[in-house]
């Protein structure tokens, strides 16, 4: 089965550094990434990026506490919907669309995807429900009229083995990365927020702010695995690991 797998850059949020390195001072400005996936049998996005409402004044729509901890850098024509139909690709055609977690820069454009089925961690949307807007979660960024999916564990989408969803508890309760085997550069690991930075593996360098600190780095053992097995890690907010990914309509693999 032929898998195509591409990357979208929506927006940049800069925020403090030990947030995703513990114990770190000073700002980092990351990217935002969005991933399609186009396999024989159905569209899937991972991750969708921010809410269209945060393209004007984000602490409107995210409130105070987002807003004082995150500086926007989001523009007209960087949401997911615009990125697809950038490229030639309907919104409204997108079958699934894969969350890592319901953080607000990872399901914020679920809404511009109306079609899509919604496949998420069981015990995500559990806390999520329980959370409601607070903790980095908006209530409005998920609960968006779609049908969820909610899985338990692995999860292989297409029953092929090409597209994964992998558990990596850790981050959020529920998080979860996705494995994909494309036929052009073999295989893929989209993290999500299971692995921030490129550094953060090299180290075994936990978060500032975590769920399950014991669970990340268990996690991150795993990205090692993986990554001596030849998969590829896609760190999830690294600005500097970011320049060197092609973006869509290039392919990454
Ligand atoms: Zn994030």
């Amino acid at each position: 089965m032929a898998v195509e797998l591409y990357a979208f850059t929506c927006g940049f949020l800069t925020l403090p550094r030990a947030f995703l390195l513990k114990g770190e001072s000073g700002m980092i400005t990351v990217p935002v990434p969005s991933y399609l996936i186009v396999h024989p049998k159905g569209r899937v996005l991972f991750d969708t990026g921010l809410h269209e409402k945060e393209l004007e004044n984000p602490a409107d729509y995210a409130g105070d506490v987002i807003a004082r901890y995150h500086t926007f850098h989001f523009s007209a024509g960087e949401e997911i919907g615009a990125r697809l139909r950038a490229i030639g690709v309907d919104p409204d055609g997108i079958n699934i669309v894969v969350n890592s977690h319901l953080h607000f820069d990872h399901c914020g454009g679920n809404a511009q995807l109306p079609n899509a089925d919604i496949l998420i961690q069981r015990r995500e949307l559990e806390h999520a429900r329980a959370t409601g807007s607070t903790n980095g979660y908006l209530v409005t960024d998920w609960d968006t009229g779609q049908g969820f999916r909610e899985v338990d564990g692995e999860h292989d989408i297409f029953g092929d083995g090409t597209v994964v969803c992998l558990p990596t508890y850790g981050h959020t309760p529920g998080h979860q990365s996705l494995r994909v085997q494309t036929e052009l550069g073999g295989e893929y690991i989209l993290c999500g927020d299971a692995c921030y930075l490129k550094d953060s593996l090299e180290q075994m360098h936990a978060p500032g702010i975590i769920v399950d600190r014991e669970a990340a780095l268990a996690v991150f053992r795993k990205f090692r695995e993986l990554q001596e097995l030849g998969a590829r890690i896609m760190f999830g907010h690294d600005p500097d690991f970011w320049k060197s990914i092609p973006q869509a309509p290039v392919r990454l693999g």
